[in-house]
């Protein structure tokens, strides 16, 4: 199927993108991933395509503050070539390589994932577990939403019709910091059925702040915070069985509520052996 017919621009700068995306029905194009297989299917219409590809300044991934800040232009592949972000966001760097293919990783942006907010996606569920936060352009102003309040919904997320994500940020990773990851993909670069992106701070022998955020299970990025309770008490067999009370997936193409709950399962037990042990 050929899409139904738009206009294309392209912009100039955050401000004349912001300008453009006033027109009823325009929606910003970053890698094309996601968007362009969306209206090759006519899932959407949109009026205008502003393509915000050559927007200087938002391809940057930058250390400041003891914050890593990611922009919303690098592509999937500029991120997992980059030293400074496996050191400072492990967890980012552990995901990125799960996502789609070579030839989508070339394309796809880091902030098209997270603008884009598909709830079996990688990234938004790193974005949740390790209390990041995003830039938003918007025609009032900029403003900063922390993970916990960006996604609200099946694709719906606090940015807005005319808001351009301009950039995410995570705390960079401590010695303290401990990270876990896992998926169950039917093949490597589909999405997954089920995944876990975890965090955690070591103290001692124990874990504190626990954040476990699991796609594919809902409408967006789910934390199960029975199971993070469980996880700290370091039990992580009451950790696995909380995950009863903490989620509660539908259905869908991949696998039944039930069989993605018991996979939730089999992946926690795999992260809680990672976020207990030490760095290399
Ligand atoms: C075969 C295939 C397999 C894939 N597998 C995976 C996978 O396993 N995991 C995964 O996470 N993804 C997967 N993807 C999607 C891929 O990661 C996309 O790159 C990503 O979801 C969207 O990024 P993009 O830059 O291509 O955005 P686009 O496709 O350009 O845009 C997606 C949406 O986000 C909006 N948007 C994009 N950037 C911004 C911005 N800066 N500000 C405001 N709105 C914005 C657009 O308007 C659009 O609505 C797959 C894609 C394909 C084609």
């Amino acid at each position: 199927m050929k899409p139904a017919p738009f206009d294309y621009a392209r912009a100039r700068s955050v401000e004349h993108a912001l300008e453009l995306l006033g027109r009823e029905g325009a929606r910003v194009l970053a890698g094309g991933q996601s968007l362009i297989a969306t209206l090759n299917m006519r899932l959407s219409h949109p009026s205008l395509l502003v393509d915000i590809n050559e927007v200087a300044g938002l391809d940057r991934i930058a250390r400041r503050n003891g914050h890593i800040e990611i922009g919303a232009l690098v592509r999937h592949a500029q991120a997992e070539r980059s030293a400074e972000l496996g050191q400072a966001a492990p967890l980012v760097a552990r995901a990125l390589p799960h996502i789609g293919h070579p030839a989508i990783r070339n394309r796809g942006t880091v902030g098209g994932s997270i603008a884009f907010a598909d709830p079996a996606a990688e990234l938004p569920a790193c974005l949740l577990a390790l209390q990041g936060e995003v830039d938003i352009a918007g025609p009032a102003g900029k403003r900063t939403v922390k993970a916990d309040d960006f996604f609200h919904g099946l694709f719906e997320t606090a940015l807005g019709a005319c808001g351009v994500l301009t950039a995410i940020r995570v705390p960079a990773a401590t010695s303290a910091t401990r990270v876990g990851f896992a998926e169950l993909a039917r093949r490597h670069g589909d999405y997954a059925m089920v995944g876990l992106a975890a965090a955690a701070r070591a103290n001692g022998k124990n874990l504190t702040d626990v954040r476990l955020a699991f796609f594919g299970v809902g409408a967006t990025p789910v934390r199960a915070r029975n199971a993070e309770a469980a996880l700290a008490a370091g039990d992580v067999e009451a950790a696995v069985n909380a995950l009863g009370h903490d989620l509660d997936p539908p259905d869908d193409v991949q696998a039944t509520g039930a069989v993605k709950k018991h996979l939730a399962g089999v992946l926690l037990r795999r992260v809680a052996r990672q976020l207990n042990e030490a760095p290399q």
